[in-house]
């Protein structure tokens, strides 16, 4: 679905880049500055529908398990640890800093597969 945005956008995808990566930080600083700066990122109230917006806490060995979205999508934004997280079917390990979108439809899973550590996530989903 991703790719298909990418392609309607006339966007080409070569590489992979983390959104921990520097550069990457410093050219999304650049847009939403620029955004923010003519106007299009302002204070509002969001009105739309949600059924989720929580910090969620995933101890040691704990997972939530595969599951699909149907009419919803769901946005992780990892906030403390290391995520094994799986992206309908393909396995990708997410660090703080990272996010990822779960749209309706597909699926997701993750888990903190770590031996110490507590994995931190702020999650969202949104309805339609
Ligand atoms: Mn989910």
């Amino acid at each position: 679905e991703i790719k298909r945005i990418w392609d309607i956008m006339n966007s080409y995808y070569d590489r992979f880049v983390r959104t921990t990566n520097d550069n990457h930080k410093k050219q999304v600083q650049k847009i939403f500055k620029k955004l923010y700066e003519q106007g299009d990122i302002y204070k509002g109230e969001y009105k739309g529908l949600s059924r989720l917006v929580a910090t969620i806490i995933l101890d040691p060995g704990c997972s939530i398990g595969a599951h699909v979205h149907e009419n919803e999508e769901e946005i992780f934004y990892i906030i403390k640890g290391t995520a094994t997280y799986n992206d309908n079917g393909k396995t990708e390990i997410l660090n703080p800093g990272d996010s990822c979108i779960c749209l309706s439809g597909q699926e997701h899973s993750i888990a903190n597969e770590s031996e110490n550590e507590t994995l931190e996530i702020f999650a969202v989903i949104l309805t339609y």
